[in-house]
């Protein structure tokens, strides 16, 4: 980490379809670590790639590529579908109040650099050509497979064993594949080898080399990634350039489902438009993945997500209130800073540094107006919108309402004052009845 810089490379999308609520939490997670970074006064120089073409259906160099699939199924082209899904998936970054990349780079922009990367594999002594395409061997390489646990790997080749013909080693992997014979694919290119298209693994040690170099500081990307894709990439990071491709290597665990892994195959996602069609903010989800640490497995339900919803919109009314209220109280905000710090250091300990905050919302040795500038400042790495947060607007009618209700209750006329605030719930507001007079909040 030179000068304060850190050059940082994250897996992105395969545009074939919208992200998932689950791939969406390892993006948060990515934006967590970028943010801590900035906060600990690192420059963040990240890149991501989008993967529109390459991906295979299988980790295992089988099956459809993910991208003619979904041309397919929505009876456009290859390209359009991978521009129209890179743009949404733009979009629910926005929404979420993920940091945009310093560098996007497609897969397909850089085939000339991978065609040459795979020349310098070749003069190494590391490829071999199968009827199926270029391949590595994994066997020319000494600790291959270090990055995943030895069950995981066994595990995986396994599973992979006698899935392409003439592949030499299980693990072994696909640097370009041809197109198939008599297939017109749209997206194919012309190689020294033959017509066809870059291997998965591949595309993201070019793209990650070019904009960074190697090594550079830290790769991220989902825990599914440990035993192929990255394993990977750094057997071939080491055959080409003699060094590992990063330094660290972070991964964010699942996102489950009824405690199964959310995915595409699986059939069970759920995406960021679900949640906003059934009116919570993109933000409450942000706020659900703090609570867990990017280690652990979250899992996913309604239940949760309500209950993060309403933690964050109480985390909106007290920041609120900061803004109004004022207090002569000491202060020792600073003991909270450096606590904040500590926490985000230890591994991005999210879930302990919201209980942090919710300590200092209530700490009443706070000044009011330190309160906010400390909840402001937690925010930068939170990425809650806590400084967007307005009062709401209410209604005249509801003001009328209230006022109604308060008459009503004063005449000690309880079943009348119950039945306005039913009313009042209707029209999608609650009554807080507290010592200084009945608050009204917007219903969810
Ligand atoms: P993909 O678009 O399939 O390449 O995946 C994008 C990112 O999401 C990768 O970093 C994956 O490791 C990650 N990912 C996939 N499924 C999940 C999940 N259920 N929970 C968390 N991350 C996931
Ligand atoms: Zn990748």
């Amino acid at each position: 980490m030179k000068d304060k810089q850190v050059a940082l490379y994250a897996c992105g999308p395969t545009v074939y379809y919208f992200a998932h609520i689950g791939n969406l939490r390892t993006y948060i997670f990515e934006d967590i670590l970028k943010r801590v970074l900035g906060y600990n006064g690192y420059k963040v120089k990240h890149v991501m790639n989008i993967t529109d073409v390459g991906h295979l259906t299988s980790d295992a160099d089988t099956g459809e590529d993910k991208i003619e699939i979904g041309a397919k199924r929505e009876k456009k082209t290859a390209w359009q579908i991978a521009e129209f899904y890179t743009e949404a998936f733009k979009k629910d970054l926005k929404l979420l109040n993920i940091k945009e990349p310093t560098i996007w780079v497609k897969a397909t922009e850089t085939i000339k650099e991978q065609i040459d990367f795979i020349k310098t594999l070749e003069k190494k002594g590391v490829t071999y050509k199968i009827a199926d395409g270029i391949y590595f061997d994994t066997s020319k390489l000494k600790d291959y497979g270090k990055l995943a646990s030895k069950k995981k790997r066994e595990l995986k080749a396994g599973a992979r064993i006698e899935m392409v013909p003439g592949k030499k080693n299980p693990t072994d992997f696909a640097l370009w594949k041809f197109s198939p014979s008599g297939v017109k694919r749209q997206m194919e290119w012309d190689s020294p080898w033959g017509h066809g298209f870059p291997g998965w693994h591949t595309e993201c040690v070019v793209m990650a080399a070019k904009h960074l170099g190697v090594p550079f500081d830290v790769h991220c990307g989902g825990i599914d990634h440990i035993p192929i894709h990255h394993t990977n990439e750094i057997a071939q990071s080491e055959a080409a350039f003699g060094k590992n491709l990063a330094k660290f290597w972070l991964h964010g665990e699942f996102l489950t489902i009824n405690r199964g892994r959310m995915g595409k195959s699986e059939e069970n996602i759920i995406i960021l438009n679900n949640l906003i069609k059934k009116g919570f903010n993109p933000l409450a989800y942000r706020y659900l993945c703090l609570t867990t640490h990017y280690r652990s497995k979250l899992n996913f339900s309604w239940l949760a997500l309500k209950a993060a919803q309403n933690a964050l919109d109480n985390l909106y009314q007290r920041t609120l209130e900061t803004k109004t209220k004022y207090s002569e109280n000491a202060s020792c905000y600073i003991g909270y800073q450096k606590k904040f710090l500590d926490l985000m250091n230890d591994d991005l300990n999210t879930p302990k540094a919201l209980a942090l905050t919710w300590k200092a919302i209530k700490d009443e040795r706070l000044k009011i107006k330190d309160k906010r500038e400390l909840l402001l400042d937690f925010d930068r790495v939170f990425g809650l919108d806590l400084a967007k947060i307005k009062k709401p607007k209410i209604p005249q009618k509801i003001k009328k309402l209230v006022e109604l209700r308060e008459r009503c209750r004063q005449e000690r006329n309880w079943r009348k004052a119950d039945e306005i605030r039913r009313k009042i719930k209707d029209l999608g507001y609650k009554i807080e009845d507290t010592k200084a007079g009945p608050k009204i909040k917007i219903f969810r």
